[in-house]
């Protein structure tokens, strides 16, 4: 088993990386458990969140490390809450306040298009030149009542038209074969896979 640190104490997202990862013989281990506190996320983009974050868990742990930078981005607002999606209502602010922003933000708005979007980044090392970098989108409607009650985060409000359902109605088996987290993961382990193919 290859160790690899995860730069999240994410529970929901600690879950779902271990379940995709199990396959690919990686041994997921949260920095919290290596007792490193999170990094800080002062950039205005995911990949540049996902990289600070994955560089500060190689530093910290001297073992390759993964790191995702994940929000929702609505349409009419312009990708807010983007970034900030986990501090939307507030440094403080839970799932609850922050669906609560989002809900009252998009009050009088036609379009509930929304995406969900996950920067994914693996370093070998805190100063690896050549990181894995994956970004991809799973797209969705924002919905004022929520749905269901998996999942984690904005996924009780994150209705998917094709399914007729949310995301916190789907299975976490579902969920990982969709959602913006598994086409990520996927699309890094088919460029991990190319590497150990070409070096
Ligand atoms: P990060 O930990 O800084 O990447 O913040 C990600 C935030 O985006 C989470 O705290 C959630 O609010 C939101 N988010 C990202 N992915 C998901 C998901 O799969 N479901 C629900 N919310 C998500």
């Amino acid at each position: 088993m290859q160790q690899l640190v995860l730069a999240s104490n994410n529970a929901g997202k600690v879950r779902e990386f271990q379940e995709l990862l199990a396959p690919f013989h990686f041994q997921v281990i949260p920095q919290g458990e290596l007792g490193i506190p999170a990094a800080e996320e002062p950039h205005p983009t995911f990949i540049e969140n996902a990289l600070a974050k994955a560089r500060h868990a190689s530093a910290a742990s001297g073992l390759p490390a993964l790191a995702d930078d994940s929000g929702i981005c609505a349409h009419a607002l312009d990708g807010a809450p983007g970034v900030y999606s986990a501090r939307y209502a507030g440094i403080d602010g839970d799932s609850a306040a922050n669906n609560q922003k989002l809900i009252a933000s998009l009050q009088g708005q036609a379009d509930r298009g929304a995406h969900y979007l996950c920067a994914l980044v693996m370093v070998n090392s805190a100063n690896d030149p050549e990181p894995l970098i994956v970004q991809t989108r799973w797209y969705g409607q924002v919905i004022d009542v929520a749905q269901g009650d998996g999942g984690f985060g904005y996924d009780p409000h994150f209705f998917l038209p094709g399914l007729g359902k949310t995301a916190a109605q789907l299975a976490a088996s579902e969920k990982n074969q969709i959602s913006h987290r598994g086409q990520a993961l996927r699309e890094l382990i088919t460029q991990l896979q190319i590497r150990a193919q070409s070096t």
